[in-house]
């Protein structure tokens, strides 16, 4: 298994902030899973309820929302998640406003991570076929907007610092999704955990052996010796 951190100093508290129930799974799930394996403490933000997952009427929005939890924390099990915080924003209007990026604040100085792992905020297209959701962009926005500066500044939120949240600088920042990325993560060996785990997320998809197939494809590449290989892409970036 692949380790491409400085094994001197480990990345021991990941945080993964998402905007849907089932984002974190597609992105990083892999990377994830070799990391908690490594003996990091890896927890999950989902900033939406996910209220708009779905397109079958008969079901109504309060279950869904709970089906969509329980799903997610199915999935963060699997992939060795200690603790998935749900911020309850509704699902397709996520805005990276003060109010959001004060409670992001808020975890980030509470949880400590080295690492946080979030969404391109400039992706808004993909290829000729894919508009990206609108709230996988602001999510990507409200993280880098709470990581910098406001986390590590006190005197962004004097509140925080009032309750006894201290300011907090994480070590690096992995974008997932990015349309350069410098940092590939070779996830062959952790590929069938991470469709394990999209499995749980079973009111996503009409099709689970439809949706494997396609995540089969999508993360499969052809490493420089030829042979066919899987990786999880991120734009890395390293403050220390
Ligand atoms: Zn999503």
């Amino acid at each position: 298994m692949s380790n491409n951190h400085n094994p001197a100093k480990p990345l021991q508290s990941i945080l993964a902030i998402m905007a849907h129930p089932d984002d974190a799974e597609f992105c990083c799930g892999a990377t994830v899973r070799q990391m908690s394996d490594a003996g990091a403490d890896v927890t999950y933000i989902i900033l939406t309820n996910g209220d708009k997952g779905n397109h079958n009427l008969s079901i109504t929005v309060p279950e869904l929302v709970k089906t969509r939890m329980k799903e997610q924390r199915a999935a963060a099990e699997i992939l060795g998640v200690k603790d998935v915080i749900f911020m309850g924003e509704e699902d397709g209007f996520l805005q990276p406003n003060r109010e959001l990026r004060r409670r992001l604040v808020r975890h980030i100085r509470k949880i400590k991570p080295d690492l946080i792992i979030c969404q391109n905020p400039e992706m808004f297209f993909s290829g000729d076929r894919y508009i990206n959701h609108p709230d996988h962009r602001n999510a990507g926005l409200v993280v880098i907007e709470a990581v910098f500066p406001a986390a590590g500044n006190p005197m962004f939120f004097p509140d925080l610092l009032a309750e006894g949240y201290e300011p907090h600088s994480i070590r690096e920042l992995w974008i997932c999704m990015a349309p350069e990325p410098d940092h590939k993560i070779d996830i062959t060996d952790l590929l069938d955990v991470k469709i394990q785990a999209l499995r749980q997320h079973e009111s996503q998809f009409d099709d689970l052996d439809e949706m494997e197939k396609w995540v089969r494809e999508r993360w499969s590449e052809e490493n420089e010796a030829g042979e066919q290989r899987y990786y999880e892409s991120f734009k890395r970036m390293k403050f220390d």
